[in-house]
């Protein structure tokens, strides 16, 4: 783990499952890396492309580079980090809202506990059954399932939710791999959790800034930030491996969460010696019942500018981009290397079957801009060049970390992960695409499978699309 900057001394001194943010010492390492030189800007770049983690000094420089070449400058960089680093693949899920009865009350959510104007379901069993067979039926292989924070969705009630969702096969269609964003648990909880099968266990931490954090989070279990924040400490002590943070961009000022971030990150290295396997950083949406100031709202060019920082500052870990940003925004941040997007997405409880023409505002958690189906999201990639991908290899294997290994272990994504895009995404053609769509995702494989250098693997790759196209499934590296 040599790229990881060590070592690193901050005020608070990393313990397992204790805080570790100290405000100040966020606001003083901004304020003392203000108006940086152009010399230093490029030094901090450098620093990156070479594939080191950067510190927080590092990252406060970047985020305080407010000359427009220098923007641009470090636009480029993160481009040309993912174009040395990571290929040309992306990943695709969907979420799943389970339940959103909720005993919290946070200002930005639909779901709050005061917002009566929302109706409230959980899904039953055979509800499950009907929304995973739909999303199936679309095409999708992984998915994220969502809670509100309620005792009904205790840590029994989220496995068994699991265990449906990974019980549910229709025609070819099966998900392979189901990540879980909900409340944080105990380690019992976790552990519980992790026993039916989950890949990553997310939390965000919404706002890194405690006084805003109380402001936002106006009664229940939420309110205590402690607890949140050692939340995938504990999920690590249970032995999930992969865990997701995440900022709600919109709350506080946008650079100090981006800082927020990056020491929760180095907490995990310190602490677990791995660092977060994803990072989210949803902007803030409308929503029924929303409180909350627009004056932190993030502007598209900050917005643009941090998805660019994070990547340099976190070289090795996975970006997850929502279907809440726009058309224009999901292309110019996917050229910073974002490894994973939603597609084909509906935050309504029961959306994936109800009629779809109109948003209910009522039933869902906060408006989102992006209406495509899954089909015209891989449309969208696959005119980009990019390969979308439905591949969970790693994760069956026993392979944790995989954005860890991508990054870090060379011809990783050679060899695995290109191979793996090509033949989940001639799945999808075979069983799923209109024609139009199928004639140019296999033009797009035959050009990728054109590049290979290895001849050996592209006949191999060659091989396996063949048992696809006969009928096989599941054939992965
Ligand atoms: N209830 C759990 C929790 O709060 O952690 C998990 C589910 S919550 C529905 C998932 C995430 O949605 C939250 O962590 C928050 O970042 C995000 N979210 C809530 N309201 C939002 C809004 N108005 N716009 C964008 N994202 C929002
Ligand atoms: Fe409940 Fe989560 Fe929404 Fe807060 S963000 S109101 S905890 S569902």
């Amino acid at each position: 783990m040599s790229m990881f900057y060590h070592p690193e001394k901050y005020n608070i001194p990393d313990r397992p499952m204790e805080n570790f943010i100290d405000e100040e010492e966020i606001w003083s390492i901004l304020e003392e890396n203000k108006d940086p030189s152009k010399e230093e800007v490029k030094a901090v770049i450098d620093r990156s492309l070479g594939k080191h983690r950067l510190s927080l000094r590092e990252t406060a420089i970047l985020l305080n580079a407010n000359d427009p070449e220098l923007i641009e400058e470090i636009k480029n960089a993160a481009r040309q980090l993912k174009e040395n680093v990571y290929g040309k693949r992306i990943v695709l899920f969907a979420p799943l809202y389970i339940g959103n009865y909720c005993t919290n009350d946070c200002s930005y959510c639909g779901f709050r506990v005061t917002n009566k104007k929302q109706e409230r379901c959980t899904l039953s069993k055979e509800e499950i059954v009907e929304q995973v067979t739909a999303l199936e039926d679309n095409g999708h292989k992984r998915l994220i399932l969502v809670y509100g924070e309620h005792p009904l969705y205790d840590a029994n009630f989220i496995a068994d939710s699991v265990r449906t969702v990974y019980s549910v096969k229709h025609k070819n269609g099966e998900i392979r791999r189901v990540n879980i964003n909900a409340a944080p648990l105990d380690i019992e909880g976790f552990k519980t959790v992790k026993a039916a099968g989950i890949g990553t266990y997310q939390i965000f931490q919404e706002t890194y800034h405690r006084p805003t954090y109380l402001k936002v989070h106006k009664a229940g279990s939420k309110r205590n930030y402690d607890w949140r924040i050692t939340g995938l400490d504990r999920a690590q002590e249970a032995k999930i491996d992969d865990v997701g943070i995440g900022a709600l961009f919109g709350l506080f000022d946008w650079r100090f969460e981006v800082m927020g971030l990056l020491r929760h990150v180095n907490h995990f290295e310190a602490v677990y010696n791995v660092g977060p396997h994803t990072i989210s950083f949803p902007r803030i949406q409308p929503a029924s019942g929303f409180d909350i100031d627009a004056k932190y709202d993030v502007n598209d060019d900050d917005f643009t500018k941090l998805v660019a920082i994070l990547r340099l500052a976190v070289p090795y870990t996975g970006m997850i981009l929502t279907a809440r940003e726009p058309a224009h925004i999901r292309d110019e941040v996917l050229q910073f290397g974002v490894s994973q997007i939603d597609g084909g997405t509906n935050i309504e409880l029961k959306g994936y079957t109800d009629n779809k023409d109109e948003q209910n505002l009522n039933h869902e958690q906060f408006e989102i801009s992006d209406n495509r189906t899954l089909n015209e999201v891989i449309e969208e990639l696959v005119s980009g060049d990019y390969i979308p991908s439905f591949c969970t290899a790693c994760y069956r294997l026993g392979r944790t970390g995989e954005h860890f290994m991508e990054f870090s272990v060379p011809g990783f994504i050679k060899r695995y992960c290109q191979p793996n895009a090509m033949l989940t995404l001639a799945e999808y053609l075979e069983d799923y695409a209109p024609p139009a769509t199928k004639e140019r995702g296999y033009n797009l494989i035959q050009k990728n499978l054109d590049e290979f250098e290895d001849k050996e693997l592209k006949q191999s790759v060659e091989k396996r699309l063949e048992r696809i196209k006969k009928g096989e499934r599941d054939i992965y590296y």
